[in-house]
């Protein structure tokens, strides 16, 4: 260890090549990070990704990870790959723990670095609303770090089941609860019932295909809350059609690893409880003086400039554009990610160019979810698509947007097979995974 440290905190700056362009530094490689690397690639302008994992992760895919639908390599992919060709682009692999905007510096676990510009695109982390117990004896689907503990939690709780003969400890070991009926909980809970369906009765033998009971608990009075009445219904009666109990108008108020506690008094035993119900933002130390937006999210202008800086900038989920027309700021989904991080890049060239920049303007290209195979809804614009269509649509725009050649292929490949035979990918427990409340 070279690197002095004060308190724990590495001061030694963070080694990088020598430039004499402004130096940009973005601050995670999610969908918004990455939209502004491939604006700024090759251009004179330095730019510095940090990211605490060395890869960029798909999000919308984790359910099928967690579900043994796809191996975790189809739906990540390393930053150092996709920057390989630009020149100007370099990666370094730390948590940012602080922002000093007084002197422009960012200060990591690994070392400190400066920046001409800043870029924070952190995304946001799972929200428990305070809850702890909740916490401790949940899994959250965040990253590809969740998805596979939720799948070994769910492949060792089915061996479990299968060595009990305590039919009520058998029950709690089969019995899964998914909190949050948006797209992330609607996509898990019809997974998770496709694998009861085609899996249970081919490897598990033992049980009878009914063995998983799985509910899916939504605070509101309606799943996709944020779709059309239609693709709301519709996604309704898909998941009933597949044995998913959705409680609707129910808040969960407690779980002790063992059994949920809902508001209305209902008590559900289960040993899964998989937590999609909600997040909030998630940034360094250093600008939090600010008044933030719901969800924990920056405030930042409709040049995605950060309240009160001049040089900070934040895209994607962390970051609320509050406008008349936007008084909650944009959903907080791929899209307008993308398109932010596409825009500040002609906006950050603009400004070092000393041209005008112009507003943010996001243009909203609809939603899509998925039940499962030749299930799912679509709203674009006027019109509501649903069952196969909407789901060949769906399976489409995902290909399209996965990055990397090797990672559509596998997903196409996959998907293509499990279409005609319902398997999913290898069901290994290759690790032991323990909830950190049990
Ligand atoms: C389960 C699930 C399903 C989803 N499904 C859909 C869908 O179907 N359609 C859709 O449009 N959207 C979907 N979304 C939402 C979509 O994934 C997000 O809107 C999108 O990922 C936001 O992109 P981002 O770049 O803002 O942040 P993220 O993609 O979250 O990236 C943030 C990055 O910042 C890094 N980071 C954070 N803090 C630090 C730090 N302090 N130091 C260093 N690095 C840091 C993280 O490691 C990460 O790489 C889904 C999300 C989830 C969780």
């Amino acid at each position: 260890m070279n690197n002095q440290t004060t308190n724990n905190r590495v001061t030694e700056p963070i080694c990088l090549p020598a430039s004499n362009y402004p130096r940009v530094v973005i601050i995670g490689g999610g969908f918004a990070g990455l939209a502004l690397i491939e604006g700024l690639k090759n251009k004179k302008l330095q730019v510095v990704l940090i990211d605490r994992n060395n890869f960029h992760q798909f999000q919308p895919l984790l359910y099928q990870v967690a579900t043994s639908g796809l191996e975790p390599d189809s739906i990540v992919f390393p930053f150092r790959k996709q920057i390989s060709a630009y020149k100007n682009v370099c990666f370094r692999l730390a948590e940012v723990e602080e922002i000093k905007t007084e002197t422009n510096t960012v200060i990591t676990n690994k070392g400190i670095l400066s920046y001409d510009f800043l870029v924070l695109a952190t995304g946001t982390e799972t929200n428990f609303f305070g809850m702890k117990e909740v916490e401790e004896n949940s899994l959250g689907l965040k990253s590809i770090r969740d998805s596979l503990n939720i799948r070994h939690m769910m492949l060792q709780n089915l061996e479990q089941a299968a060595i009990t003969c305590d039919k009520t400890e058998q029950n709690a070991l089969t019995n899964f609860v998914i909190v949050g009926g948006g797209p992330a909980g609607i996509e898990m809970a019809g997974s998770l019932a496709e694998f009861c369906k085609y899996i249970i009765p081919k490897d598990y033998k033992e049980y009878p295909s009914s063995i998983m009971s799985i509910f899916l608990i939504e605070a509101s009075d309606k799943i996709l809350s944020t779709m059309s009445e239609k693709s709301s219904g519709r996604a309704l009666k898909y998941l009933e059609k597949l044995d998913v109990k959705v409680l609707l108008n129910e808040v969960v108020t407690g779980y002790d690893g063992k059994t949920v506690t809902t508001k209305s008094g209902k008590k559900i035993l289960a040993k899964n409880l998989i937590w999609t119900a909600g997040v909030k933002g998630q940034f360094p130390r250093g600008i939090n003086d600010l008044k933030l937006a719901n969800g924990n999210r920056l405030i930042v202008d409709e040049y995605l400039k950060v309240k009160g800086y001049d040089n900070v900038f934040a895209m994607g989920d962390i970051a609320a554009v509050i406008t008349d027309d936007t008084p909650r700021g944009h959903p907080q989904v791929a899209q307008p990610a993308i398109q932010q991080g596409r825009y500040l890049a002609g906006a950050l060239l603009n400004i070092t160019n000393k041209k005008q920049i112009r507003r943010f303007k996001y243009k909203d290209k609809g939603a899509l979810a998925t039940v499962g195979k030749k299930k799912a809804v679509a709203d674009l614009g006027k019109f509501n698509f649903t069952g196969y269509v909407a789901w060949l649509l769906w399976s489409l725009v995902h290909i399209l947007s996965i990055i990397g050649f090797r990672n559509k292929l596998m997903v196409g490949l996959n998907w293509t097979m499990s279409y005609f035979n319902y398997e999913k990918s290898n069901r290994l427990i290759i690790r032991n995974f323990k909830k950190t409340g049990n």
